[in-house]
């Protein structure tokens, strides 16, 4: 039930971070690479467009006059420009294609008559003709046209056709340039690749932050639940992780918190709230574990329980308040004498319940006579007067693991001391 709640939070964390950026990286790609090819393909009618209409040019400036086909007396054709026979006169188309790259045609009417495009043997496709719908488009209509797919022979072109128009403004050939499919997909490729591989080595980088962050998100959220389960279970020593609590985000400031709720916790349970020494409740405990401890490890400890003496005077002279200042001084001389020693907690209204740990009777009996001097000097400040107090203490050694015999022993002590004069360690 636990493990499926961290499952669920990583799975919805990572599900609504990592997969609509995947999402995205494939539709930009996707996009991208379309984006990018049609702007290639315009680059590609750009380019043979100009190199199109400038063999246009060229012809007309070098070879002024009609393109004509003359019979011969053999039997065959031969092509002119003007007085110019252009017939097998490969030399320029050829050096345009050394250039280039391209692929040149020079059509009269639908025939190839000059062609830089070779068959299987390596043979001019002289004599061939252009494909119907080139001749609807380009040689009927007198327009100009690219076309991103034209198969030619055994190659796929993307190709511009211009019609050629005579003097008296009929059609009479055609002019081709065309690029192989094949080296514009080439470049395509080649342009996109690096793209495409950016875009990847971006999002599995990503992906990755992503997943250590939410990783490490839920381990710290899960820290935090199974501290809140001990504390909720009573345990108030629990101790949260310091992957969770030297978080920077708001999850280390929860952390913060719930060790801070858990301290509140810790105080009202186990603290006495006027004197801030352990309560009844927990000294009990501690006893416990001091008598715990001593017998198992074979050590020496005492226990004293101390009384102001004639406390209810106090009271009924200068007030409740002053009473409760009086107990508050008396609390931070024990404090500080147990300091090292053990511990001091509030027992009852006015008595006190010291343990001394690893302590043999009579040093034990010397720490309670220094105690005993200070409280005896102490001199506590009420409005304009001067409150002094006495004590008197019960003390015994733990020479028996009956915490509750102990606690009697020391009692017994305290009011032979009340009855024989108070102001004493007995
Ligand atoms: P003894 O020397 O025999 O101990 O005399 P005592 O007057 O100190 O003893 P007694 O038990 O008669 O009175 C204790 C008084 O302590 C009664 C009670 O009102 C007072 N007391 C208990 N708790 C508190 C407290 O938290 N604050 C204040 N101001 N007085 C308290
Ligand atoms: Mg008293
Ligand atoms: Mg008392």
């Amino acid at each position: 039930m636990k493990a499926t709640g961290k499952r669920k939070i990583a799975y919805v964390l990572q599900s609504t971070s990592i997969l609509p950026l995947l999402l995205l990286g494939i539709i930009i790609l996707l996009l991208g690479t379309q984006i990018f090819k049609k702007a290639m393909y315009h680059e590609v009618e750009a380019d043979l467009g100009n190199v199109c209409r400038n063999l246009v040019t060229f012809f007309d400036t070098l070879y002024p006059g009609d393109y004509r086909l003359e019979e011969e007396a053999g039997g065959g054709c031969r092509l002119y420009k003007g007085s110019h026979d252009l017939t097998a006169d490969f030399d320029l188309i050829d050096q345009i294609k050394e250039n280039t790259g391209l692929d040149i045609t020079l059509f009269f009417q639908d025939t190839r008559i000059l062609t830089t495009v070779m068959d299987n043997e390596g043979k001019r496709i002289v004599g061939t003709g252009a494909a119907p719908n080139v001749m609807e488009d380009v040689f009927a209509a007198g327009k100009a046209k690219f076309y991103t797919q034209v198969f030619v022979f055994n190659t796929d072109y993307f190709a511009y056709y211009i019609p050629l128009v005579n003097s008296s403004g009929n059609v009479t050939g055609m002019f081709f340039v065309g690029k192989p499919t094949a080296d514009v997909d080439d470049s395509i490729q080649s342009a996109i690749y690096p793209l495409i591989i950016a875009d990847v080595i971006f999002m599995i980088l990503v992906s990755f932050i992503i997943f250590l962050y939410t990783r490490s998100f839920t381990s710290s959220l899960l820290q935090i639940h199974r501290f809140l389960r001990e504390v909720s279970a009573g345990n108030l020593n629990a101790s949260l992780s310091s992957e969770a609590l030297d978080r920077r985000d708001e999850l280390g400031e929860i952390a913060h918190s719930v060790v801070n709720m858990q301290h509140s916790l810790h105080s009202l349970i186990e603290q006495d709230s006027l004197t801030a020494l352990a309560n009844r409740r927990c000294g009990d405990q501690r006893l416990k574990q001091v008598v715990h401890n001593a017998s198992a490890n074979g050590k020496d400890f005492c226990i004293a329980i101390g009384d102001i003496d004639d406390f209810k005077k106090v009271n009924d002279t200068y007030g409740h308040d002053c009473g409760d200042l009086v107990l508050k001084q008396v609390a931070e001389i024990l404090r500080r004498h147990m300091c090292g020693k053990g511990f001091a907690a509030r027992w009852g209204g006015e008595e006190f319940l010291l343990v001394f740990e690893n302590l043999d009777l009579e040093s034990a009996r010397n720490l309670l006579n220094e105690v005993l001097d200070d409280i005896r000097s102490m001199k506590c400040r009420y409005d304009d007067l001067c409150v002094t107090v006495t004590m008197t203490f019960g003390l015994t050694q733990g020479n028996t693991d009956n915490v509750t015999e102990l606690l009697r022993t020391a009692d017994e002590r305290l009011y032979k001391g009340k009855n024989s004069g108070k102001n004493q360690v007995v």
